[in-house]
């Protein structure tokens, strides 16, 4: 696992209140930006426009349009109909009908995650809302076991204009992530060589420019 093809932890919430497997355009973005380049082809391929629309409390959604995207279980990769509603920032949601699709069992004691239908077992999270929640991607943690010591030092941290729009990628990368959370991630792959100690400051200044103004972030609120 090396610096460039770190994946973000992507989310997707079980929900057994939403009858739809739903997300927003927002968040697809973010799922998109992280598929790997055969899938986002198969993703866009499998375009379909379609009307119809969701309420979360008073606020509508639109759905405009659904798209397959995949998520890995286990050794099978799941193609799932997703719906896309337009604007708001609602997550990856995978509502009753597609459970059922799927024979999905969740087991709250051991936190596991069963297919019937696909004979597959894997691990979820429960999250602060008591959501059932299922990780496709590997986490923050694997930025952290990049360590620079003694290697060379990649060009886009040593070269201002790279830096800027790494910066960019890591931050659309890992879901819009804030300044500090990426910052943890380089302070702890970099503080150890010598154009940490030159640089980094100046660095660090850059990264925060670019997560505080990012367009995106701004326009939902995102990354306070
Ligand atoms: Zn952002």
């Amino acid at each position: 696992m090396t610096f460039e093809d770190m994946t973000e932890a992507i989310e997707v919430i079980l929900d057994t209140g939403c009858k739809g497997t739903i997300i927003s355009d927002f968040w697809l973005g973010v799922v998109l930006s992280n598929l790997e380049r055969g899938e986002f082809e198969v993703v866009k391929k499998s375009e379909k426009l379609c009307k119809g629309r969701y309420y979360f409390g008073e606020t509508e959604y639109q759905v405009y349009k659904t798209v397959e995207i995949p998520i890995q279980f286990g050794n099978q990769k799941l193609w799932f109909v997703t719906e896309i509603v337009s604007g708001g920032c609602i997550p990856w949601i995978i509502g009753t009908g597609t459970q059922k699709l799927i024979g999905a069992i969740i087991d709250l004691e051991n936190k596991e995650l069963t297919l019937q239908k696909f004979g597959e077992k894997v691990k979820v999270d429960i999250n602060k809302d008591g959501h059932v929640i299922l990780k496709l991607r590997n986490s923050f943690s694997n930025f952290s076991r990049v360590v620079y010591i003694g290697h060379r030092v990649p060009d886009w941290f040593t070269n201002d204009n790279l830096w800027r729009s790494k910066c960019k990628k890591l931050h659309l990368q890992f879901g819009h992530a804030s300044f500090e959370s990426i910052k943890g991630m380089v302070v702890h792959s970099f503080d150890k060589t010598e154009e940490f100690k030159n640089f980094g400051q100046e660095r660090m200044s850059v990264l925060r420019e670019v997560c505080e103004n990012c367009n995106i972030c701004q326009k939902y609120k995102k990354n306070s």
